[in-house]
């Protein structure tokens, strides 16, 4: 604990910030300038505000990762379904459970991942924090275009 933790400048309206997850997406713009202004002012709000976005972001990337693993989780026991009988005969084993027991929990992780995903869209502003990733990514491309290529595009 060598390192002195950055404060907030306003901690009334650090506080009110924190509530909001440092979300202001969500505010009228005329009440956004003087939170914005405490961001440019605060740099403990700032770390704290970069922090939870990525947090938003992590956290859709790790839903959606989780969704498309139980999908393929599926689609890999649909192509095991035919082995069954031949998996009963040569292992012995009462394959037919074993093989229902993993689609119920396939379905019901994928289930769990979509409503968690759809949790994290609704409940934070990753989605357009991923927008803004994307746009800026765009740019950063149309940028690096060779000049002949940008010549040949339409204005
Ligand atoms: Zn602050």
């Amino acid at each position: 604990m060598s390192k002195a933790r950055i404060q907030c400048t306003d901690r009334v309206v650090g506080a009110i910030l924190a509530s909001w997850r440092y979300d202001i997406s969500g505010i009228s713009p005329e009440m956004r300038k003087d939170y914005e202004g405490h961001f440019a002012a605060c740099a403990h709000c700032r770390a704290r505000q970069k922090f939870h976005r990525s947090l938003d972001v992590t956290l859709a990337v790790f839903t959606s990762l989780s969704a498309l693993f139980f999908f393929f989780a599926l689609a890999v026991l649909k192509h095991i379904h035919p082995l069954e009988h031949v998996a009963f005969k040569i292992l012995g084993l009462d394959i037919f459970d074993v093989y229902h027991m993993l689609v119920s929990a396939g379905i019901a992780g994928l289930c769990f991942s979509l409503a968690a995903m759809a949790l994290v869209l609704m409940a934070t502003p990753a989605p357009s924090t991923l927008g803004g990733i994307a746009a800026e990514g765009a740019r950063h491309i149309e940028e690096r275009l060779p000049a002949a290529i940008k010549a040949l595009r339409p204005r």
